[in-house]
């Protein structure tokens, strides 16, 4: 390889280990493959799940041409996620599990599937406008593995190893990255009246979970905390955002449009644990407290919240869902009130 060609590689596999903004880091493997390969365009497709059959997001993309991407993931509006089904050709892809080049009537495409370890399923697509030599592919492919690398690291910072979810560490972060959009609506809408809320914390925690680690033991106690987080992810959405804060305790950012939205989600997830029989253990029962996020909240606010939501399911009998608007402090914008005790007017 010419040196100047070596050093400009180094150059992109440098840009693409730095960071650790997925977006940025997203947008980097598509503007670094575009340049290293001069394609005509790439896109990093994501499977999605969708309620009728998987769907197609676009991660990130990057033209060589200055027309406007076909389709942005990001807005406010629902975007147009094609199914998967709709693209033959990638679902042979991500099928096979392997780089396969194709013909496009313009040129090649270069179609590299890759899958991270908490079992994302991606295709780097790379359009070329001559064809594609065994090369051009194995850089793609390169670039590709470097990518997931770096995504499993991050994967691997942010997440709990019990259960996989998200951890204590990364909520910060999460937090205002899911809820800046959540924001700006708010402030856009700021003389409504009504919560204008999108996303509502709730913070659960399993009743008595003591008492299981002391008559199973603390591998059956693990495997409780393990079926609690499947049950977690089967009640909430693909994008709400689910953690495991330590312990037996649980959060879950969700996005829901309105309040009774919100407390059906919690309620689900109440009743899904009611429900469901833990091998050897038996039942088990969870309390739950939630919060509207409000505009400019901090994490650390909506947190206290939902945990002062928790400790009243607590102190009600346990195995119930409490909302902090409606049921600690129902007089929003009021000074709270001592619990039980009457609005002192004058
Ligand atoms: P409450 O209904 O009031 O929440 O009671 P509790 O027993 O669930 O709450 P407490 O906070 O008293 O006890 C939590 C227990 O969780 C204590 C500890 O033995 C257990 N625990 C904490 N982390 C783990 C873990 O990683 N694995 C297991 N098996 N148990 C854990
Ligand atoms: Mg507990
Ligand atoms: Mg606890």
């Amino acid at each position: 390889m010419p040196h100047a060609a070596m050093l400009d590689h180094l150059e992109h596999v440098a840009r693409l280990t730095h960071g650790r903004d997925r977006d940025v880091l997203d947008a980097t493997l598509a503007d670094v493959v575009l340049a290293t390969l001069q394609a005509r365009a790439v896109v990093l497709w994501e499977v999605l799940p969708g309620d009728e059959g998987e769907l197609l997001d676009v991660r990130a993309h990057a033209r060589a041409d200055a027309l406007p991407a076909p389709m942005s993931a990001a807005g406010g509006s629902a975007p147009a996620w094609p199914r998967l089904s709709e693209r033959p050709e990638l679902v042979q892809v991500l099928h096979a599990e392997v780089t396969t080049v194709i013909g496009d009537g313009r040129g090649t495409r270069i179609l590299v599937p890759l899958r991270t370890e908490t079992q994302r399923r991606l295709v780097l697509d790379v359009a070329l406008a001559g064809p594609a030599d065994a090369q051009a592919r194995r850089v793609a492919e390169g670039m590709g593995r470097i990518y997931v690398n770096v995504i499993n690291l991050l994967d691997a910072s942010e997440r709990d190893t019990l259960t996989g979810l998200l951890n204590r560490k990364s909520f910060d972060d999460t937090f205002y990255k899911a809820t800046r959009s959540s924001h700006e609506a708010a402030a856009e809408a700021q003389r409504r009246v009504d919560s204008g809320a999108h996303h509502w914390l709730g913070v659960i925690d399993v009743d008595h979970f003591k008492s299981v680690n002391d008559r199973f033991g603390h591998l059956i106690g693990d495997e409780v905390l393990l079926l609690m987080a499947r049950l977690l992810r089967s009640t909430f959405r693909h994008d709400d955002r689910l953690y495991r804060f330590g312990g037996e305790e649980f959060v879950a950012l969700v996005r829901a449009d309105d309040a009774v939205a919100a407390a059906a989600a919690f309620e689900r997830l109440r009743t899904a644990v009611e429900g469901h029989s833990f091998p050897q253990v038996g039942r088990v029962t969870v309390s739950i407290g939630y919060t509207a996020v409000r505009p400019f909240d901090t994490p650390a606010d909506a947190f206290e919240r939902a945990d002062r939501a928790v400790y009243q399911a607590k102190a009600q009998g346990r195995n119930r869902v409490v909302c902090f608007e409606s049921d600690v402090a129902p007089q929003a914008g009021q000074p709270l009130q001592h619990a039980g005790g009457d609005v002192d007017l004058f």
